[in-house]
Protein backbone atom coordinates (compact mmCIF):
# COMPACT_ATOMS: atom_id res chain seq x y z
CA UNK A 1 0.00 0.00 0.00
CA UNK A 2 1.48 3.10 -0.84
CA UNK A 3 1.77 5.77 1.74
CA UNK A 4 -0.25 9.51 1.21
CA UNK A 5 2.95 10.61 0.28
CA UNK A 6 3.97 8.38 -2.55
CA UNK A 7 0.14 8.72 -3.39
CA UNK A 8 -0.13 12.45 -3.82
CA UNK A 9 3.48 11.54 -5.76
CA UNK A 10 1.80 9.77 -7.89
CA UNK A 11 -1.30 11.70 -8.94
CA UNK A 12 0.76 14.63 -9.72
CA UNK A 13 2.83 12.99 -12.13
CA UNK A 14 -0.05 11.79 -14.04
CA UNK A 15 -1.99 15.33 -14.04
CA UNK A 16 -0.79 18.74 -15.27
CA UNK A 17 0.14 21.89 -13.00
CA UNK A 18 0.73 25.13 -13.48
CA UNK A 19 2.57 27.67 -11.22
CA UNK A 20 1.11 30.80 -9.82
CA UNK A 21 3.03 33.15 -12.16
CA UNK A 22 1.34 30.83 -14.79
CA UNK A 23 -1.77 31.09 -13.63
CA UNK A 24 -1.80 34.88 -13.42
CA UNK A 25 -0.64 35.10 -16.54
CA UNK A 26 -3.74 32.10 -17.57
CA UNK A 27 -6.42 34.50 -15.76
CA UNK A 28 -6.03 37.54 -17.96
CA UNK A 29 -5.32 35.95 -20.94
CA UNK A 30 -7.97 36.56 -23.44
CA UNK A 31 -9.50 33.34 -23.23
CA UNK A 32 -8.55 32.66 -19.41
CA UNK A 33 -9.39 28.79 -17.82
CA UNK A 34 -12.86 28.30 -15.39
CA UNK A 35 -10.77 28.76 -12.06
CA UNK A 36 -11.92 26.17 -9.37
CA UNK A 37 -11.69 26.63 -5.62
CA UNK A 38 -11.86 22.84 -3.98
CA UNK A 39 -11.05 24.18 -0.86
CA UNK A 40 -13.85 24.52 2.33
CA UNK A 41 -16.43 26.72 2.77
CA UNK A 42 -14.82 28.58 5.79
CA UNK A 43 -11.32 28.92 3.61
CA UNK A 44 -13.21 30.17 0.33
CA UNK A 45 -14.45 32.62 3.06
CA UNK A 46 -11.21 33.95 4.06
CA UNK A 47 -10.69 34.71 0.72
CA UNK A 48 -10.61 33.18 -2.68
CA UNK A 49 -8.75 33.74 -6.19
CA UNK A 50 -11.58 36.70 -8.13
CA UNK A 51 -13.60 34.93 -10.61
CA UNK A 52 -13.25 31.56 -9.25
CA UNK A 53 -16.57 29.29 -8.67
CA UNK A 54 -16.37 27.57 -5.61
CA UNK A 55 -17.03 23.46 -5.48
CA UNK A 56 -15.59 22.23 -2.51
CA UNK A 57 -13.38 19.10 -2.91
CA UNK A 58 -16.13 17.00 -1.41
CA UNK A 59 -18.69 18.18 -3.67
CA UNK A 60 -16.54 18.06 -6.68
CA UNK A 61 -18.24 15.02 -8.42
CA UNK A 62 -21.91 16.47 -7.78
CA UNK A 63 -21.44 20.10 -8.56
CA UNK A 64 -19.08 20.35 -11.39
CA UNK A 65 -20.88 19.55 -14.02
CA UNK A 66 -23.25 22.53 -13.17
CA UNK A 67 -20.58 25.19 -12.86
CA UNK A 68 -18.56 23.80 -15.75
CA UNK A 69 -21.03 21.67 -18.55
CA UNK A 70 -18.39 21.87 -21.19
CA UNK A 71 -15.69 19.78 -20.24
CA UNK A 72 -13.41 21.30 -23.38
CA UNK A 73 -13.18 23.82 -21.14
CA UNK A 74 -9.63 24.77 -19.57
CA UNK A 75 -10.30 24.38 -16.07
CA UNK A 76 -7.55 25.59 -13.26
CA UNK A 77 -8.59 24.06 -9.70
CA UNK A 78 -6.87 25.42 -6.28
CA UNK A 79 -6.55 24.56 -2.58
CA UNK A 80 -4.49 25.75 -0.38
CA UNK A 81 -1.25 24.10 -1.38
CA UNK A 82 -1.46 22.05 -4.52
CA UNK A 83 -2.34 18.52 -2.93
CA UNK A 84 -6.11 18.22 -2.66
CA UNK A 85 -6.61 19.96 -5.82
CA UNK A 86 -4.25 17.47 -7.66
CA UNK A 87 -6.74 14.63 -6.83
CA UNK A 88 -9.07 16.94 -7.65
CA UNK A 89 -7.54 17.38 -11.04
CA UNK A 90 -7.64 13.34 -11.60
CA UNK A 91 -10.90 12.59 -10.50
CA UNK A 92 -12.16 15.30 -13.02
CA UNK A 93 -9.33 14.02 -16.06
CA UNK A 94 -11.65 10.69 -15.04
CA UNK A 95 -14.99 12.27 -15.15
CA UNK A 96 -13.93 13.03 -18.82
CA UNK A 97 -12.40 17.08 -18.65
CA UNK A 98 -9.76 17.40 -21.37
CA UNK A 99 -8.11 20.31 -20.10
CA UNK A 100 -7.69 20.15 -16.10
CA UNK A 101 -4.35 21.46 -14.27
CA UNK A 102 -3.98 21.85 -10.62
CA UNK A 103 -2.58 25.26 -9.12
CA UNK A 104 1.06 24.24 -8.08
CA UNK A 105 1.50 25.72 -4.45
CA UNK A 106 -2.24 26.32 -4.07
CA UNK A 107 -3.94 29.94 -3.17
CA UNK A 108 -0.65 30.02 -1.06
CA UNK A 109 1.78 30.53 -3.55
CA UNK A 110 -0.86 32.64 -5.41
CA UNK A 111 -1.20 35.18 -2.78
CA UNK A 112 3.33 34.67 -2.27
CA UNK A 113 2.94 35.52 -5.66
CA UNK A 114 1.12 38.69 -5.47
CA UNK A 115 -1.91 37.43 -6.82
CA UNK A 116 -5.28 39.42 -6.48
CA UNK A 117 -7.67 38.30 -3.27
CA UNK A 118 -11.60 38.33 -3.19
CA UNK A 119 -13.20 39.15 -0.01
CA UNK A 120 -16.39 37.46 -0.36
CA UNK A 121 -19.19 38.09 2.44
CA UNK A 122 -20.44 35.13 3.79
CA UNK A 123 -21.87 33.96 6.94
CA UNK A 124 -19.25 32.31 9.66
CA UNK A 125 -20.20 29.11 11.89
CA UNK A 126 -21.66 30.95 14.51
CA UNK A 127 -24.08 33.37 12.21
CA UNK A 128 -24.81 29.63 10.39
CA UNK A 129 -26.27 28.86 13.56
CA UNK A 130 -27.88 30.89 14.90
CA UNK A 131 -29.90 32.26 11.82
CA UNK A 132 -30.51 28.58 10.65
CA UNK A 133 -34.23 28.16 10.70
CA UNK A 134 -33.77 31.53 8.25
CA UNK A 135 -31.30 29.67 5.93
CA UNK A 136 -33.63 27.20 5.63
CA UNK A 137 -36.13 28.94 4.24
CA UNK A 138 -35.68 29.63 0.71
CA UNK A 139 -36.69 33.47 0.36
CA UNK A 140 -34.01 34.27 2.94
CA UNK A 141 -31.25 31.68 3.04
CA UNK A 142 -27.98 33.11 3.35
CA UNK A 143 -27.82 35.90 0.76
CA UNK A 144 -31.00 37.23 2.67
CA UNK A 145 -29.66 36.83 6.20
CA UNK A 146 -26.40 39.01 4.77
CA UNK A 147 -28.93 41.44 3.50
CA UNK A 148 -30.48 41.61 7.27
CA UNK A 149 -27.18 42.14 8.50
CA UNK A 150 -26.39 44.54 6.53
CA UNK A 151 -29.73 46.42 7.13
CA UNK A 152 -30.99 49.36 8.82
CA UNK A 153 -34.00 50.07 10.68
CA UNK A 154 -35.35 53.71 12.25
CA UNK A 155 -37.61 52.88 15.35
CA UNK A 156 -40.08 55.76 16.61
CA UNK A 157 -40.70 55.01 20.14
CA UNK A 158 -39.36 51.66 22.15
CA UNK A 159 -42.53 51.41 24.18
CA UNK A 160 -45.84 49.16 23.04
CA UNK A 161 -45.18 48.45 19.57
CA UNK A 162 -41.59 49.56 19.66
CA UNK A 163 -41.22 46.56 22.01
CA UNK A 164 -41.59 43.60 20.21
CA UNK A 165 -40.59 45.37 16.71
CA UNK A 166 -37.65 46.21 18.47
CA UNK A 167 -36.66 42.59 19.70
CA UNK A 168 -37.95 40.25 17.04
CA UNK A 169 -35.79 43.07 14.30
CA UNK A 170 -33.12 42.11 16.72
CA UNK A 171 -33.68 38.53 16.83
CA UNK A 172 -34.01 38.62 13.02
CA UNK A 173 -30.22 39.99 12.46
CA UNK A 174 -31.26 43.50 11.35
CA UNK A 175 -28.05 44.76 11.64
CA UNK A 176 -28.53 48.69 13.11
CA UNK A 177 -31.61 49.43 14.89
CA UNK A 178 -31.97 53.00 16.01
CA UNK A 179 -34.69 53.91 18.66
CA UNK A 180 -36.25 57.83 19.23
CA UNK A 181 -37.55 57.52 22.60
CA UNK A 182 -37.19 60.21 24.39
CA UNK A 183 -38.72 59.00 27.75
CA UNK A 184 -38.18 56.69 30.54
CA UNK A 185 -39.17 53.78 31.89
CA UNK A 186 -42.52 53.81 33.97
CA UNK A 187 -44.47 50.90 35.91
CA UNK A 188 -47.17 51.12 34.07
CA UNK A 189 -45.85 50.55 30.98
CA UNK A 190 -44.32 47.43 31.55
CA UNK A 191 -48.26 45.66 31.17
CA UNK A 192 -47.20 45.61 27.79
CA UNK A 193 -43.51 47.05 27.23
CA UNK A 194 -41.15 43.90 26.64
CA UNK A 195 -38.09 45.50 25.79
CA UNK A 196 -38.25 46.93 29.66
CA UNK A 197 -38.41 45.40 33.09
CA UNK A 198 -38.51 45.98 36.23
CA UNK A 199 -34.92 46.30 36.75
CA UNK A 200 -34.45 49.09 34.51
CA UNK A 201 -37.67 51.19 35.89
CA UNK A 202 -36.67 54.97 35.69
CA UNK A 203 -33.90 54.23 32.74
CA UNK A 204 -34.15 55.37 29.22
CA UNK A 205 -36.36 53.61 27.37
CA UNK A 206 -34.02 53.49 24.58
CA UNK A 207 -30.82 52.51 26.62
CA UNK A 208 -32.99 50.14 28.48
CA UNK A 209 -34.09 48.41 25.03
CA UNK A 210 -30.50 49.00 24.11
CA UNK A 211 -29.47 46.71 26.77
CA UNK A 212 -32.54 44.15 26.17
CA UNK A 213 -31.72 43.99 22.34
CA UNK A 214 -27.53 43.56 23.26
CA UNK A 215 -28.02 40.44 25.42
CA UNK A 216 -30.29 38.81 22.98
CA UNK A 217 -28.38 39.09 19.83
CA UNK A 218 -24.75 40.80 20.25
CA UNK A 219 -24.74 41.05 16.08
CA UNK A 220 -27.16 43.81 16.02
CA UNK A 221 -25.89 47.58 16.70
CA UNK A 222 -28.22 49.77 18.74
CA UNK A 223 -28.17 53.71 18.30
CA UNK A 224 -30.37 55.28 20.86
CA UNK A 225 -31.95 58.79 20.37
CA UNK A 226 -32.68 60.00 23.61
CA UNK A 227 -34.77 62.78 22.24
CA UNK A 228 -37.99 63.41 21.22
CA UNK A 229 -38.73 63.60 17.38
CA UNK A 230 -39.32 67.50 16.25
CA UNK A 231 -38.85 69.32 13.07
CA UNK A 232 -35.40 70.16 14.24
CA UNK A 233 -34.05 66.56 14.83
CA UNK A 234 -35.82 64.56 12.05
CA UNK A 235 -33.53 65.33 9.40
CA UNK A 236 -30.18 64.69 11.19
CA UNK A 237 -31.94 61.27 12.71
CA UNK A 238 -33.08 60.41 9.80
CA UNK A 239 -30.14 61.58 7.35
CA UNK A 240 -28.34 59.02 9.48
CA UNK A 241 -29.35 56.54 6.65
CA UNK A 242 -32.49 53.72 7.22
CA UNK A 243 -33.89 51.33 4.95
CA UNK A 244 -37.02 51.48 7.15
CA UNK A 245 -38.71 53.05 9.87
CA UNK A 246 -41.04 51.47 12.03
CA UNK A 247 -43.91 54.11 13.65
CA UNK A 248 -44.78 53.19 17.00
CA UNK A 249 -45.58 56.52 18.39
CA UNK A 250 -49.24 57.07 19.28
CA UNK A 251 -49.24 60.71 18.87
CA UNK A 252 -50.66 63.26 16.23
CA UNK A 253 -47.67 65.18 15.84
CA UNK A 254 -45.35 62.35 15.90
CA UNK A 255 -47.10 60.54 13.10
CA UNK A 256 -47.24 63.50 11.05
CA UNK A 257 -43.75 64.39 11.14
CA UNK A 258 -42.80 61.04 10.49
CA UNK A 259 -44.85 60.81 7.51
CA UNK A 260 -44.11 64.19 5.82
CA UNK A 261 -40.41 63.21 6.58
CA UNK A 262 -40.34 59.45 5.53
CA UNK A 263 -41.32 60.98 2.17
CA UNK A 264 -39.16 63.77 1.82
CA UNK A 265 -36.26 61.20 2.55
CA UNK A 266 -38.01 58.16 0.54
CA UNK A 267 -38.15 55.93 3.10
CA UNK A 268 -40.70 53.04 3.61
CA UNK A 269 -42.61 53.73 6.65
CA UNK A 270 -44.81 51.09 8.29
CA UNK A 271 -47.17 52.46 10.41
CA UNK A 272 -49.19 50.70 13.63
CA UNK A 273 -51.49 51.84 16.05
CA UNK A 274 -53.76 50.46 19.10
CA UNK A 275 -56.51 51.62 20.70
CA UNK A 276 -58.24 49.12 23.82
CA UNK A 277 -59.15 45.98 21.67
CA UNK A 278 -57.90 47.21 18.19
CA UNK A 279 -55.19 47.99 15.93
CA UNK A 280 -53.98 48.61 12.65
CA UNK A 281 -50.92 47.91 10.18
CA UNK A 282 -50.11 49.84 6.98
CA UNK A 283 -47.34 50.11 5.01
CA UNK A 284 -46.70 53.93 3.58
CA UNK A 285 -44.35 53.24 0.52
CA UNK A 286 -43.45 57.23 -0.42
CA UNK A 287 -44.94 57.94 -4.37
CA UNK A 288 -45.81 54.28 -4.77
CA UNK A 289 -48.63 53.56 -2.74
CA UNK A 290 -50.50 56.57 0.24
CA UNK A 291 -48.76 57.98 2.92
CA UNK A 292 -50.70 59.13 6.21
CA UNK A 293 -51.80 62.52 4.80
CA UNK A 294 -53.65 60.88 1.14
CA UNK A 295 -56.21 59.49 4.06
CA UNK A 296 -55.90 62.36 7.08
CA UNK A 297 -54.54 65.32 4.94
CA UNK A 298 -54.31 67.19 8.04
CA UNK A 299 -54.59 66.42 12.02
CA UNK A 300 -57.88 66.54 13.80
CA UNK A 301 -58.21 69.98 16.10
CA UNK A 302 -56.49 69.08 19.66
CA UNK A 303 -60.58 69.10 21.70
CA UNK A 304 -61.54 66.48 19.19
CA UNK A 305 -58.47 64.54 19.43
CA UNK A 306 -58.70 61.45 22.29
CA UNK A 307 -56.41 61.61 25.33
CA UNK A 308 -53.56 60.44 25.19
CA UNK A 309 -52.92 58.96 28.75
CA UNK A 310 -56.59 57.79 29.14
CA UNK A 311 -56.45 55.19 26.21
CA UNK A 312 -56.14 51.93 27.75
CA UNK A 313 -55.10 48.51 25.55
CA UNK A 314 -55.00 45.46 26.14
CA UNK A 315 -51.31 44.15 27.11
CA UNK A 316 -50.90 41.81 24.17
CA UNK A 317 -52.16 43.75 21.18
CA UNK A 318 -49.11 46.33 20.74
CA UNK A 319 -47.60 42.68 21.06
CA UNK A 320 -49.83 41.53 17.90
CA UNK A 321 -49.67 44.79 16.39
CA UNK A 322 -45.67 45.33 16.91
CA UNK A 323 -45.02 42.15 15.50
CA UNK A 324 -46.88 42.42 12.32
CA UNK A 325 -44.80 45.69 12.02
CA UNK A 326 -41.76 43.78 12.42
CA UNK A 327 -42.86 41.64 9.57
CA UNK A 328 -43.76 44.08 7.13
CA UNK A 329 -39.98 45.76 7.75
CA UNK A 330 -38.27 42.49 7.52
CA UNK A 331 -40.09 42.27 4.12
CA UNK A 332 -39.04 45.17 3.20
CA UNK A 333 -35.66 44.98 4.30
CA UNK A 334 -35.28 41.43 2.42
CA UNK A 335 -37.53 42.99 -1.46
CA UNK A 336 -39.37 39.62 -0.80
CA UNK A 337 -43.39 39.11 -0.89
CA UNK A 338 -45.99 42.06 -0.84
CA UNK A 339 -45.98 44.57 1.71
CA UNK A 340 -49.05 46.40 3.15
CA UNK A 341 -48.76 48.95 0.95
CA UNK A 342 -52.16 50.40 0.04
CA UNK A 343 -53.86 48.13 2.39
CA UNK A 344 -54.72 48.56 5.84
CA UNK A 345 -55.03 45.62 8.14
CA UNK A 346 -57.60 45.95 10.91
CA UNK A 347 -57.33 43.55 14.03
CA UNK A 348 -59.80 43.43 16.54
CA UNK A 349 -59.12 41.21 19.62
CA UNK A 350 -62.19 40.98 21.05
CA UNK A 351 -63.72 38.93 18.27
CA UNK A 352 -60.31 37.86 16.83
CA UNK A 353 -61.09 38.94 13.47
CA UNK A 354 -59.05 40.70 10.76
CA UNK A 355 -60.25 42.83 7.77
CA UNK A 356 -58.52 45.24 5.48
CA UNK A 357 -59.23 48.22 3.57
CA UNK A 358 -57.71 49.36 0.26
CA UNK A 359 -56.14 52.71 0.51
CA UNK A 360 -55.34 54.47 -2.45
CA UNK A 361 -52.60 57.10 -2.75
CA UNK A 362 -54.78 60.84 -3.51
CA UNK A 363 -52.95 62.50 -6.27
CA UNK A 364 -53.91 65.90 -4.56
CA UNK A 365 -52.00 64.98 -0.80
CA UNK A 366 -50.52 67.93 0.47
CA UNK A 367 -47.42 66.10 0.61
CA UNK A 368 -46.69 63.21 -1.57
CA UNK A 369 -49.57 64.73 -4.43
CA UNK A 370 -48.87 66.12 -7.79
CA UNK A 371 -49.02 69.42 -6.30
CA UNK A 372 -47.62 69.75 -2.69
CA UNK A 373 -48.54 72.25 -0.55
CA UNK A 374 -46.61 71.27 2.44
CA UNK A 375 -43.29 71.39 1.90
CA UNK A 376 -41.65 72.01 5.43
CA UNK A 377 -42.21 70.38 8.67
CA UNK A 378 -44.96 71.39 10.76
CA UNK A 379 -44.77 70.79 14.75
CA UNK A 380 -48.21 70.47 15.75
CA UNK A 381 -49.47 70.92 19.12
CA UNK A 382 -49.33 69.11 21.91
CA UNK A 383 -52.78 67.18 21.74
CA UNK A 384 -52.29 65.73 25.23
CA UNK A 385 -53.08 68.47 27.37
CA UNK A 386 -56.53 67.70 29.65
CA UNK A 387 -55.97 67.68 33.59
CA UNK A 388 -56.07 64.13 33.45
CA UNK A 389 -53.27 63.67 31.55
CA UNK A 390 -50.02 63.82 31.81
CA UNK A 391 -49.45 66.85 28.97
CA UNK A 392 -47.07 64.34 27.11
CA UNK A 393 -47.97 62.30 24.18
CA UNK A 394 -46.70 58.89 25.42
CA UNK A 395 -45.90 56.15 23.24
CA UNK A 396 -48.44 53.48 22.46
ZN1 LIG B 1 -49.78 61.29 0.50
Amino acid sequence: MPTYRELLQQVKSEIDEVDAAAARELVTSEDPPLLVDVRERDEWAEGHVPGAVHVPRGHLESRIEQVAPDRSRPLVLYCAGGSRSAFAAKTLAELGYEHVSSLAGGFTDWKRNGGDVEYPQSLDAAKRQRYSRHLLIPEVGEEGQLKLLDSRVLLIGAGGLGSPAALYLAAAGVGRIGIVDDDRVDESNLQRQIAHSTQTLGDWKAESAKRTIEALNPDVEVIPYLERLSSENVDRILGDGWDVIVDGADNFPTRYLVNDAAVWHDIPLVHGSIYRFEGQVTVFKPHQGPCYRCLFPTPPPPELAPSCAEGGVLGVLPGIVGSLQASEALKLCLGIGESLSGRLLLFDALATEFHEVSLRRDPSCPVCGDNPTITDYIDYVEFCQGPSSTGRPAHA
